[in-house]
């Protein structure tokens, strides 16, 4: 009796504590650039009894029973894919981004081998490196030569480096992406050394689905991983694309090599989150890209050091601004959050990795606030707000009733078949 008592408190206090969670979001300012909003359309199948079932293999070639209507889900969502992507093989199991990559890297090499890569400073995923999924299959990674003015890889010092080392694999698409990268040329290299592309899309996934970003498939690469919640409407899942030569490849890598049961709750909300990129993908990519460049420039004229100024500062979703001249990475990221606004520290290119816990930079992503449908005037309030904030030392009271008062304006999600509330619970 005493423990039952003990587990009613217990029980309370979760409640509570998501209450308050779902609360402070409600009333802040979601930025930080892996993130995004689901609509209800997408997260009403997250409870469902899918989300209790096993459907190890492909489809019609399961292990188990049961699995006659979890085919089908799985069936449209390899075909909805292929078709938003124009790819010819999609696999839709791996449950994150990170086993998308470690089964990219079960496909495309073999332990020992050496691959390049954006190092974490550049914008790189950790994953790309040996202290994660790298590591995981026993490879060795070099980075690719770094042009911090132009924030992009030096494509004529990576062709000095690459035909020297010869890589096997080439890594492409990063955490830190202002600017399309150079797929084709990079493919071009590898083909010249009989290597591959892999490029992580797990930030613009939903960037390149409303046909926004580059298009990695058309542009030279082998493989295309990707996070399916980032700048995509999905849950927290992701895809591998490839061409149709490597699809049996990819496929064992991800099962049976990474993956088992691929969590199929999630995977019917993704067909949604397809099926809302298909319809509506488009006009969000824009808007999402508008924002991201107003928010820069607005910072900018504030007398921000953006990232990037001289081309533009974004064509993606993220902004990236070096505040080391007014705190560091760190201490502004805790003082946003005082006043409701949620982002990032970031290293940016210039940063050694002993700067981790205070890095130069912070990273700024518009596509949730988008998704809530911001639009530029909204961008620029808010880079009034960082200004009064961060280099008029306004009150973090005063600062939070206005954060707070304008998202009062934006809680239902866009991009959608029906405009919703985007924080019940
Ligand atoms: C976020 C990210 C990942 C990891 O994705 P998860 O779904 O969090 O595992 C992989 N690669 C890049 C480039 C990322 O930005």
């Amino acid at each position: 009796m005493g423990s039952q008592f003990e587990s009613e408190k217990l029980l309370s206090r979760v409640e509570d504590i998501v209450r308050k969670h779902h609360e402070f979001f409600r009333n802040s300012l979601p930025m930080i650039a892996s993130e995004n909003l689901t609509s209800s359309f997408v997260r009403r199948y997250y409870t469902s009894d899918l989300g209790h079932r096993y459907a190890e293999g492909k489809v019609n070639e399961r292990f188990y029973q049961g699995c006659a209507y979890i085919d089908e889900i799985e069936e449209m969502a390899i075909k909805l894919t292929k078709k938003l992507f124009d790819a010819e093989h999609a696999n839709v199991q791996p449950i994150s981004g990170v086993t998308a990559n470690i089964a990219g890297f079960f496909a495309l090499t073999n332990p020992g081998d050496l691959i390049m890569s954006l190092s974490v400073p550049c914008g790189g995923h950790i994953s790309h490196d040996t202290i994660s999924a790298a590591g995981i299959r026993g490879l060795d990674v070099i980075h690719y030569p770094f042009n911090n003015e132009e924030m992009e890889i030096d494509v004529d010092e990576t062709r000095k480096l690459a035909m020297e080392k010869k890589p096997r694999l080439f890594v492409l698409g990063s955490s830190l992406i202002l600017f399309p990268q150079p797929v084709k040329e990079i493919s071009e290299l590898a083909s010249e050394i009989s290597a591959k592309v892999m490029f992580d899309a797990s930030h613009v996934l939903g960037l390149i689905a409303g046909k926004k970003f580059q298009d990695p498939l058309r542009e030279g690469a082998d493989i295309v991983t990707g996070s399916t919640h980032k700048t995509f409407f999905g849950p927290q899942r992701a895809i591998i694309l490839s061409r149709k030569e490597l699809a049996d490849k990819v496929d064992k890598a991800v099962f049976p090599g990474v993956v088992s049961n691929h969590h199929l709750n999630t995977l019917a909300g993704y067909v949604v989150a397809v099926i809302e990129m298909l319809e509506f993908g488009k006009e969000y990519a824009r808007d999402v890209v508008r924002n991201a460049k107003k928010l820069a420039e607005s910072l900018y004229n504030y007398g921000f050091d953006v990232v990037g100024a001289n081309r533009g500062f974004t064509e993606s979703h993220q902004v990236a601004v070096d505040v080391s001249k007014i705190g560091g990475g760190e201490k502004v990221a805790r003082e946003l959050e005082r006043i409701n606004i949620v982002l990032n520290k970031n290293l940016l290119p210039w940063d050694s990795m002993e700067k981790t816990s205070n890095p130069s930079g912070i990273r700024l992503g518009v596509q949730e606030l988008t998704r809530l449908g911001m639009k530029e005037n909204e961008m620029e309030e808010i880079a009034d707000i960082f200004y009064l904030k961060l280099m008029k030392d306004e009150s973090d009271a005063k600062l939070r009733e206005r954060v707070i008062e304008l998202k009062s304006r934006f809680r239902t999600i866009k991009y959608t078949f029906e405009e919703e509330e985007a924080y019940e619970f």
